[in-house]
């Protein structure tokens, strides 16, 4: 990185869970990390803390992915920090579990609204800021999908698995679109995976009650999951674009 400015990934939803370990091991891989949150200033600050205390950069910005101005400033934030090559679409949110015929217009909206046009919105400030053909170094995004988006999630949340099921194709559409600018896209795939994600589903037992029932016999850690992002954006994967891997232990 000698003579060139450092680096950048941008994390969404990078303070806890999945997010907070791809944070830490870019961090570890000589990485700036401007990582975003929506509510839990503790848990950003301690992500941040984490880093700093061992002498990487990072910085976090509280914003919702699913609002453009928020969008605007982490990336303004991120650009502060050196180049951006890097982005983690990792911000999502499930809700209650519940059929179709009971799921609002505004349940729908905030599902949306988060998993798929905050994703959106973020590709588009990377890749205005990555491209070749803008002026850029290129560089790596990352989608986090889910094994939902072909499971269904029939009678728990259809919602959220048609929003994973959007990304899965975001992630094609926009591999292909840019694949000739120094950008490339893929997406993982996580099954079961320890998280609060699932007490804020009102199912903080799901891990452990699932877990067992996976083909490995246990749900998966984020770390897991962070090694296989970090592992596609570097140049051991320089030949994947518009893939999607199953980080999901057979299920
Ligand atoms: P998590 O533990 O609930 O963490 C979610 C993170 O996203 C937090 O940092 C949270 O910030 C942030 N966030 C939530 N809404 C946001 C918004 N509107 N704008 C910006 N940030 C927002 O979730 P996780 O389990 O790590 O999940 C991460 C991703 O993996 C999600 O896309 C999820 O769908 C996907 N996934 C998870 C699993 C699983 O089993 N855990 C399986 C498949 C896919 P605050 O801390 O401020 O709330």
């Amino acid at each position: 990185m000698s003579g060139q400015s450092p680096s950048v990934a941008v994390v969404t939803g990078g303070s806890r869970g999945i997010g907070r370990a791809v944070s830490l091991l870019l961090a570890e891989r000589g990485y700036a990390v401007a990582l975003s949150y929506v509510s839990d200033d503790a848990a950003a600050r301690a992500v941040v803390e984490a880093i700093t205390g061992r002498g990487g950069t990072a910085v976090a910005v509280r914003g919702d992915v699913g609002v453009e101005a928020d969008v605007v400033a982490l990336f303004e934030a991120a650009d502060r920090l050196g180049t951006v090559t890097a982005l983690i679409n990792n911000a999502g949110v499930v809700d209650v579990a519940a059929r179709v015929t009971e799921m609002s217009a505004a349940r729908l909206q905030r599902m949306m609204t988060t998993n798929v046009v905050g994703s959106f919105l973020c590709a588009r400030e990377a890749v205005r800021r990555m491209s070749t053909g803008h002026g850029g170094r290129g560089g790596g995004i990352v989608n986090v999908s889910s094994a939902a988006a072909r499971l269904g999630g029939p009678g728990q949340y259809v919602d959220y698995a048609a929003s994973k099921g959007a990304i899965d194709t975001f992630t094609r559409g926009l591999a292909r679109e840019v694949a000739g600018e120094g950008i490339r896209v893929n997406a993982v795939s996580p099954g079961i995976i320890d998280t609060e994600i699932h007490a804020s589903g009102g199912q903080p037992d799901r891990v452990a009650r699932m877990g067992p029932d996976q083909p490995m016999g246990r749900a998966g850690t984020a770390e897991e999951v962070a090694a296989p992002i970090v592992w596609l954006l570097s140049d051991e994967a320089a030949y994947m674009t518009g893939a999607n891997l199953d980080i999901s232990g057979g299920r």
